[in-house]
């Protein structure tokens, strides 16, 4: 029952699964949807269902066995991080001279083809989009349609000139998959010769029930929490960790500590000291922002009446306290603040220093 194995977003899934019973997929799609939404993983289903040599049907509908060796050798890419890790490492074992003329593609069946944006610089690059170019017209090989899935559709400019060639005439045994969750950064030119599908975000009790299948491990306040910190992805439900989630925000609660009147600075201290220069100070400084902001838009929705957003709900009654000491200029200017130590951390000011600024800055504009 592969179909039924996508969570949520069943209008989209069934109008995807007619469009298929009716072979008349298009050849350009823009699936776009927040994080974690399952684009990848609806595009790879949708791949199966292209090629699956047993072509079953639920509800009607086409579907795939998940089994056969086309729907096998397709769902070697489906943990998609680890193919891509894999990917990079055998570009970086090359000589250099090689190294060069390598893309970053996932290809584990001969005609669905996964195309990462290339790092550093995390975007797809124009020689990407050449070699789709080169065997986009040859016919099937093992399967009948051939897929091009880009898992994160955000081209250099050149790249995604010569992807409008493409779009201007592809064949009809093809399909290409633009994955996005920012559809407005797309060219409108590639827009226009696109249909779009969009995933919604699921509410959060959809989530947790979800998660109660998922992660049994979690506790129902656990799964409550997980649910709205997924903000409705499903994918990003199942990777939080609630541990060094729990972890970052107790240092963020520290960080505004001052701000709202806490006169003993060793928290903070504590906290900023901790900081580290390397990698993983690195990692703790971006969980601690992210945090921040999360625990700045609560304090939001609760000041403008809307406490059903409030994502970290376990500290609801400690939020409203917050809330009744701060102004909304006071959450502008931290929201302000909070940039400026981002940029200032881009441009390596010293971590600790850095943190403690922007603590003591907040606490002069209360
Ligand atoms: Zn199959």
């Amino acid at each position: 029952m592969p179909f039924a194995d996508f969570h949520g977003n069943d209008e989209v899934v069934r109008s995807i699964r007619e469009m298929l019973a009716r072979d008349h997929f298009p050849h350009a799609v823009i699936l776009s949807g927040p994080e974690g939404s399952g684009k990848f993983a609806l595009a790879q289903m949708i791949a199966k269902t292209m090629n699956c040599l047993r072509q079953p049907s639920t509800d009607g509908l086409p579907d795939f066995c998940g089994a056969c060796a086309n729907c096998a050798r397709i769902a070697q890419a489906d943990p998609l991080d680890d193919r891509f890790v894999e990917a990079v490492e055998a570009r970086e074992n090359l000589r250099d001279a090689d190294k060069r003329e390598t893309r970053i593609l996932v290809q584990t069946h001969p005609d669905v083809t996964i195309i990462p944006p290339d790092p550093p610089q995390m975007l797809v690059k124009v020689d990407q989009v050449r070699h789709i170019i080169r065997e986009i017209y040859y016919r099937p090989s093992e399967g009948r349609h051939r897929v091009y899935i880009f898992s994160e559709a955000n081209f250099m400019k050149e790249a995604a000139n010569s992807l409008l060639k493409i779009l201007e005439e592809p064949p009809d045994f093809a399909t290409i998959f633009l994955l996005t969750n920012n559809p407005s950064a797309l060219l409108p030119t590639i827009r226009s010769r696109c249909m779009h599908l969009r995933l919604s975000p699921l509410p959060p009790e959809a989530v947790e029930r979800y998660l109660a299948t998922a992660r049994p491990e979690l506790k129902p306040k656990e799964r409550a929490l997980v649910a709205r910190l997924s903000a409705g992805g499903l994918g990003r439900a199942r990777r939080i960790d609630l541990t060094q989630y729990l972890a970052a925000r107790q240092d963020a609660l520290a960080l505004l500590g001052p701000a709202l009147g806490e006169k003993d600075h060793s928290d903070l201290f504590r906290v900023t000291d901790s900081y580290r220069a390397g990698a993983e100070g690195k990692a703790k400084i971006e969980n601690s922002i992210r945090t921040l902001y999360a625990l700045l838009e609560d304090i939001l929705f609760i000041k403008s009446g809307t406490p059903a957003l409030v994502r970290n709900i376990d500290l609801e009654p400690q939020l409203r306290k917050m809330a009744e000491q701060v102004n909304f200029p006071w959450i502008v200017e931290a929201a302000n603040r909070l940039g400026e130590l981002e940029s200032g951390l881009r441009r390596n000011l010293l971590r600790t220093l850095a943190l403690d600024a922007f603590a003591t800055s907040l606490e002069r504009s209360t």
